[in-house]
């Protein structure tokens, strides 16, 4: 337990400096960058160390995993994000206990998420997840939707009673011609952004960069970075 704390509080350390370091170069602030640590495949007893180390904000991305441990550690104050592909048949489960649904891909989902935020009378934040390797499909291979059908789901979530647009999301591309190419993905991502707040000016959100590529997410413009590997350690295959 208290070698955890101490690998932990080091690994955070490590992420702490690596931000700051990435916002001096970019001419940012610090704050202007949240930290969310994603905890997914690792313990409740994990997300209590976390929270006494200072972390704030947590993700999961598989309910089965997610709903027990936000379960066991409701005493603590913390902010949960939802972060993975979301079936509607887990909306009920996830909004008892997401802050915000990173996760937002498709107007199904977003008929879901209201209907449940207004029954257990909870707001739940949206980013609309975006796929910059969709092409001409319109569904990328890891979820989220195509820049082109961002505008016709923002306004969807806007007007959803239990919900608020809080902004975009989206995941480095493996394949496609953002393949690579991380800090340039980020930067569409930003323009994407941009366009988003000239009808939404308070969806000022734009979540991007992970472990391996935070440094380009931050030079790009990212308000929040999800880190898992970096602070938890590598996970076992299936996280
Ligand atoms: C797992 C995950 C992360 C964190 O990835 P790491 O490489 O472990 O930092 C971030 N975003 C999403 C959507 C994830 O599923």
């Amino acid at each position: 337990m208290t070698d955890r704390k101490g690998e932990l509080a080091a690994n955070l350390a490590k992420v702490e400096a690596r931000i700051t370091a990435a916002c001096a170069a970019a001419g940012r602030k610090r704050e202007e960058v949240t930290l969310i640590v994603v905890t997914k495949t690792y313990p409740a007893s994990d997300v209590r160390i976390l929270s006494e180390l200072g972390a704030r904000h947590v993700a999961e991305n598989r309910d089965q995993d997610a709903a027990p441990k936000a379960a066991a550690c409701s005493d603590l104050p913390l902010v949960w994000h939802f972060v993975g592909q979301l079936q509607t048949n887990k909306v009920r489960s996830v909004v008892g206990y997401a802050d915000l649904v990173q996760s937002v891909d498709r107007s199904r989902l977003v008929t879901a998420l209201s209907k449940e935020a207004v029954r257990q009378e909870r707001e739940v934040g949206c980013l609309i997840q975006v796929a910059l390797d969709a092409g001409e499909s319109l569904r990328g291979e890891r979820g989220g939707v195509a820049p082109g059908g961002i505008e016709e789901l923002a306004d969807l979530v806007a007007k959803s009673p239990g919900l608020r647009l809080d902004g975009l999301m989206t995941v480095a591309p493996l394949s496609g011609e953002y393949a690579g190419r991380q800090q340039e993905a980020f930067e569409r991502l930003m323009d994407l952004s941009t366009d988003l707040r000239r009808a939404h000016p308070t969806a000022n959100m734009v979540s991007a960069g992970m472990s391996a590529d935070l440094e380009e997410a931050v030079a790009a413009g990212a308000t929040h970075v999800r880190v898992g590997t970096a602070v938890l350690g590598v996970r076992p295959r299936l996280g």
